[in-house]
């Protein structure tokens, strides 16, 4: 099963994400964590390279490419395995956050599925937790836990570009409800993960 936690800047996608796998865990389920961009030795540099800002030269498309030649590579190596071991994989992060961010910079959405589905095939994820918050909340929470990790370019952006990316979400998830639940995150940590694992049980553990 193949569950992916996509939201904006500061919506507890990995906080939510170990919280699951340790409620999977404690049921003896074998679960892998992992996250993109990146999941994989070369998917971190690729991401590493966009982060720092050294592809933007290349524009959204060129980010798009890049984005998808490490998907690609964390789903043959990472996840595809996984699955076919019979694992829960759990990604921070999937093809969502490129249609919300690289749609959200203007990239052509012929495009991106194009590139998505070139980088994942048919690894399609059973389950997508969209953890959604206002633009101000998830930047307050984003700036209050600088300092650690990436120090990137994207935090920074505008209210604007993040409820752009927002109503993307909300669009997909509103397309696709046989993938997707949107999650209210701006309530506290226990809350949403005791949402989180009702979703779960009710459509994946029944
Ligand atoms: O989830 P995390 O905060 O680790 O993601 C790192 C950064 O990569 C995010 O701040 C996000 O702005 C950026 N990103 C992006 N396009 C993607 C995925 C992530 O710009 N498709």
């Amino acid at each position: 099963r193949f569950i992916t936690f996509e939201g904006g800047e500061g919506a507890g996608k990995s906080t939510q994400m170990k919280r699951l796998a340790a409620s999977l865990a404690g049921r003896g389920i074998a679960v892998v964590e992992t996250r993109e961009p990146g999941g994989t030795p070369d998917a971190e540099a690729i991401r590493s390279f966009i982060l720092s800002g050294r592809a933007r030269p290349l524009g959204g498309g060129g980010e798009a490419v890049l984005f998808a030649a490490a998907r690609a590579d964390h789903v043959d190596r990472v996840i595809r395995p996984a699955l076919e071991r019979g694992a829960f994989v759990l990604c921070d992060r999937f093809i969502d956050s490129t249609r919300a961010y690289q749609g959200a910079d203007g990239v052509d959405s012929a495009l991106i599925g194009s590139l998505e589905s070139l980088a994942i095939g048919d690894t399609r994820p059973d389950l997508t937790l969209i953890l959604d918050l206002p633009a101000e909340t998830g930047l307050a929470r984003a700036a209050a836990r600088r300092g650690a990790g990436d120090a990137d370019r994207f935090e920074s952006e505008t209210i604007a570009r993040h409820e752009a990316r927002r109503r993307i979400f909300i669009e997909i998830a509103r397309s696709e409800p046989g993938r997707c639940v949107v999650i209210d995150a701006t309530r506290d940590v226990d809350d949403v993960a005791a949402e989180i694992w009702q979703v779960v049980s009710e459509r994946l553990l029944k």
